[in-house]
Formats: C-alpha cells, structure tokens, sequence
C-alpha cells in the first residue's frame, strides 16, 4: 500500500484542529505532524490522534459540554476539530435518542437496565454521519476538495451528503449490488457514484490504488487517507451515552463491527472519560457482534486466535460485510481485556431480532441492529452477557434501508369497506 506524506496543498502550513497535537502509531507510538496520513512510516502500523487534554478542568468541561448544542459538537473540545466547528456548513449528526427498552428487557430476562442507543436518527439514518462530520473538517483543513470513500452503503450516503452540504465534490465506491435503499441514499444528493464488480474488500483495495495515483491526487477519502479523524466520531457514541446515563459507564455494551474502527473508538471514548474524570472509572464489558455470514472476527475470538482470518462474505447485514477487517486485532485485545466477547448470529436469527426490536420497541433498525440485538440475546441466553448489569445495544442504522431483509412483512388481511367484511376478517 502507498503511504501518503503531507499533500502538497498542505506543505509548510500548520492546521488547527483544536485539542488534536499530533498523529500518533497504534503499533511503536511514533509520532508525526496532523496531515493526510494514516500508516507509520515506520512499522506501517495505524496513526490515530494523539491529544492534548491537560488544560481541561474536569467540572469545567463538563459544564461546557452540558452547554453546548445537541449535536457531536458539544464534544468538540475532545475532537479533532477547530473550536469553531459549529459555525461551519456540517450535517450536524448526534445526540441521537438513548431509549430505555424496558419492554425488550423484559423479553430478554435483562433486569439491570437495557437500553437501545438508536443512531438511525442521524440525518442520513445511520451512524456513519458521526465519522463522516469529523473527516470534512479535516478534509477542508488539508485543502481537499474532493470526498470520497469505499462503503458498504452507509459511508457512501452519509459521504454524498454531507459534501453537498459543505460544498465538496463526492465521488465515493460501492459493491455493485448493494440494498435499493443504500443505493438511492448515496445517489441522491448528486454526486458520483461507482459501482465496483466485487466485494467490499475488493472497493477498498481499489480506493487505496487510487490514493498512490495521479486520478486520485487531491481527494480526502474519509474511510482511508482520512481514517485517524474520521475514526475519532465513533467516540461520540461513547461520550452521548455516558452522559445521556448522567454521566456514568455502561457495564455492558454491545457493538456491530464491520472494519472494527467504531468499536475501537467506543473503548477510546470510555476510557478518555475516565481519564478525564468525568466518569467514575470502573470496569466495563465490550461486547462485539457480527453476521455468521461474515464472522472474521468472532471466528478468531472463539478461536482464541490474535489474527483474523480473512472471509469472503454472504449474509444480509452487508453494511457489516468486511472479510478483512482492518481493525480486527484491536478489536479482539479489547473484547478480552475487558472480559467481553465476540458473537455472531445466523441471517434468520438478524431477521427475528429486527422483528423483536420493532415489536417491542416501536424502533425499526436496519440489519446491523438486527446483528446487534440478536447476538445480546444470544450472550444473554449463553449466560456470557450479564442480565443484571446495565447493558446498551446500538442501532446503527435505519431499516427503511434494508427492507429487502424483512420482505413478507405486510398486510394483515385485505377487505371490502365494509363492517361485514372487516368482521369476516377475524380481526373485531
Ligand atoms: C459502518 C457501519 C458500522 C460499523 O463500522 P466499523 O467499520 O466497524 O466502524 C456499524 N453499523 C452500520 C449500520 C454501519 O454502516
Ligand atoms: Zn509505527
């Protein structure tokens, strides 16, 4: 893979993005100024961001944040993002609802608290808005005008939406026979498209070819070239449901993983709240959740394995269906170092959870939440997931997207207008 240094469009100018101080290895910590880059020039481990906190007073900050607006932004002095970010053309994504499920609670034997952190709401109806908002600021501090992406659906909407917003060019890659909904959504607001003859690893083998070449000079691709900014929204799913709990830690909470960054992030997230003090540090379970169908990471995790083996993918949760997870390892320390687990669940088993969701809860995911809550009350069924703990399961995303999945669902009955023939019907 091409590693990328400072674009020329950013040579000898120096960038703010607030609290951000540097670029920072996941693999030997060495560090490198902000810029475009995503692998050690070292050892080609990941770069993630590296902060500076230390001017932060606890109570202060929490005040600032309870103060600001209800949106990722209020946690903007924890992102890599300029003070001013609020002002700025942005899609403004999250503050999504956490929903007390207390009815599904009661389905699943949970008696600890169950909530559903239901980020359908985001404004193209998945989570991939929290990402994508963090990667346009870097892309205009970098001097990108051009976004793009590789996506399972998702990433390719909340990528064209927010460009158009932000007055970016998009031009973002897709698998060729992705979700109507996920196809449309990305269409949409009017930038380009690419369907690519292959799977999801396929497209993002292809984006990182395209990143080393003249065609691909200029573009911010959010997921890639971008991915340490990008990869730090997840933390906001962390941040909004400690403080929509009052300012405390889960002790359980279950993640979907496609490439395993969001999941990462969450742990990151959690453990900067600790470290900041505005959580009582205390121990916490992250619990990954996959398709069966496309099961790289929880294969391992069972296996007991470090590395992950890559898989070629054939289930319905595609916005999940990454065969080689970039963040796979990571995932797998996390899940075992805070005594979680990883799990997954049979395409008829998603299709059951995301009628259950409904059912209960009145909230209609796509199939990632359908994967997220199946393998809860898998874990909880397994005895692995404790019912009596505090337990938050994300919804990724909307099922409007997916409704393929869920094909069959319709009609109770048809009648005649008429009292006679709505009687008939059994349903008085
Ligand atoms: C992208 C996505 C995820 C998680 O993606 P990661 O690559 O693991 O960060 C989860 N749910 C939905 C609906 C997504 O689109
Ligand atoms: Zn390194």
């Amino acid at each position: 893979m091409a590693v990328q240094t400072v674009a020329s469009s950013t040579s000898g100018s120096t960038v703010d993005l607030g609290p951000a101080a540097a670029l920072s290895c996941r693999e030997c910590g060495h560090r490198v100024p902000l810029g475009p880059v995503f692998a050690c020039e070292e050892c080609f481990g990941p770069l993630e961001i590296a902060y500076d906190f230390s001017a932060y007073d606890t109570e202060e900050l929490r005040k600032r944040i309870e103060a600001g607006p209800a949106n990722i932004w209020r946690y903007a002095p924890l992102l890599p993002v300029p003070a001013d970010v609020a002002g700025k053309p942005n899609l403004n994504p999250g503050w999504t609802k956490l929903v007390k499920a207390d009815n599904l609670a009661r389905e699943l034997g949970v008696t600890g608290g169950l909530y559903v952190k239901d980020d359908s709401g985001n404004p193209t109806h998945s989570f991939k808005d929290r990402v994508v908002a963090q990667a346009l600021e870097a892309a205009r501090a970098f001097g990108f005008t051009t976004l793009s992406c590789s996506s399972t659906g998702n990433l390719a909407g909340a990528v064209g939406a927010a460009a158009a917003r932000a007055g970016f060019r998009s031009c973002v890659f897709i698998p060729h026979d992705l979700e109507q909904g996920k196809v449309v959504m990305a269409a949409i607001y009017g930038g380009e498209l690419v369907g690519i003859e292959g799977n999801y690893d396929d497209v993002n083998r292809f984006c990182s070819e395209l990143i080393g070449d003249p065609a691909g000079e200029g573009w911010g691709f959010v997921n890639v070239n971008l991915r340490p900014y990008y990869a730090e929204g997840s933390k906001t799913l962390a941040y909004e449901v400690c403080e929509q709990l009052g300012w405390r830690l889960p002790d359980q909470i279950v993640v979907p993983i496609a490439s395993g960054s969001q999941l990462t992030k969450i742990d990151k997230g959690l453990q900067e709240l600790i470290k900041l003090g505005l959580v009582e540090d205390k121990p916490y379970k992250i619990f990954g959740a996959q398709a069966e169908g496309c099961s790289p990471v929880s294969t391992a995790f069972k296996a007991g394995h470090d590395v992950v083996r890559p898989q070629k993918p054939d289930t319905i949760a595609k916005s999940l269906a990454i065969g080689n997870p970039a963040d796979g390892p990571y995932v797998l320390d996390i899940a075992r170092r805070t005594g979680g687990a990883v799990e997954d669940v049979t395409d008829e088993q998603v299709v059951d959870a995301i009628k259950l969701l409904a059912r209960t809860e009145g909230i209609f995911a796509e199939t990632a939440g359908g994967v997220t809550v199946g393998v809860t009350r898998k874990l909880i069924e397994s005895g692995v997931l404790d019912p009596t703990k505090t337990t938050v399961v994300l919804n990724t995303g909307d099922g409007l997207k997916t409704l393929d999945a869920v094909a069959g669902t319709g009609l109770t009955a048809t009648i005649r207008p008429n009292l006679e023939s709505f009687r008939e019907a059994g349903l008085a």
